[in-house]
């Protein structure tokens, strides 16, 4: 914990909170970190405490935000890039352990939030990180999310993801003009599907999420539990 400051410079302002919300349509909870922000300033990644205040477990430690590239990334599993990655990590020892080690980092990043939001113990997820990790790619989205959090060479399959969209966002530029509601109110109900990225489902999916129109791209990203 000595490690830990106590005010890092990564902890999110109330700004920060309400671009979150905005940008997911939903008010965001238990956010105890902006691990990446776009060049603007504008958050791109959260990290959430592996446990939120009522109590559920939570694993997406590295939650993607920006829906420029949440909906990129989800162009990029439509298109099938999941499928051959994970052709290619039962072909290919070496990327199976560099993946592997991604999953031990995140892990590790994980404990580093619990530690920093006094969670405490979360025996629930104990060993199981995000995405499928550490044998398979279940959801882009968590790749990329650590990727973008921890750096290049974190995760190697994560990196690659942030290499395919390139055609539709790149990180030496802001993609925030338009890519969300600035201007009506900040979103304080929440009527959101929980879809993407495994966030935990408390009201159902029954809603479409209010700054995107449901459509495959968003449909996609359903049911990706881990
Ligand atoms: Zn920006």
């Amino acid at each position: 914990m000595t490690d830990i400051p106590s005010n890092p410079s990564d902890a999110p302002t109330a700004a920060d909170l309400e671009t979150l919300s905005r940008q997911l349509g939903r008010p965001v909870r238990d956010v105890v970190a902006i691990s990446a922000r776009c060049i603007c300033g504008n958050p791109l990644v959260a990290a959430t405490a592996p446990r939120l205040s009522n109590g559920t477990p939570f694993p997406t430690t590295f939650y993607l935000t920006h829906p420029v590239i949440t909906s990129a990334v989800s162009r990029l599993e439509a298109a099938g890039l999941m499928a051959e990655m994970n052709e290619r990590l039962t072909a290919d020892p070496e990327l199976a352990a560099a993946y592997r080690r991604a999953h031990e980092a995140y892990l590790a990043a994980r404990g580093e939030v619990g530690r920093r939001a006094g969670t405490g113990p979360v025996p629930e997820i104990d060993g199981v990180s995000a995405g499928g990790m550490p044998s398979r790619v279940k959801c882009l989205h968590v790749l990329v999310g650590q990727s973008l959090a921890l750096g290049p060479g974190a995760n190697p399959l994560g990196d690659e993801a942030i290499e395919a969209l390139s055609e539709w966002w790149t990180a030496d530029r802001c993609y925030c003009g338009g890519a969300w509601d600035t201007a009506g109110a900040v979103p304080d109900q929440d009527l959101s599907r929980h879809g993407p990225q495994g966030l935990p489902s408390m009201t159902g999916r029954a809603s479409p999420q209010r700054n995107r129109p449901a459509g495959p791209e968003n449909a996609a990203n359903e049911g990706r539990a881990q």
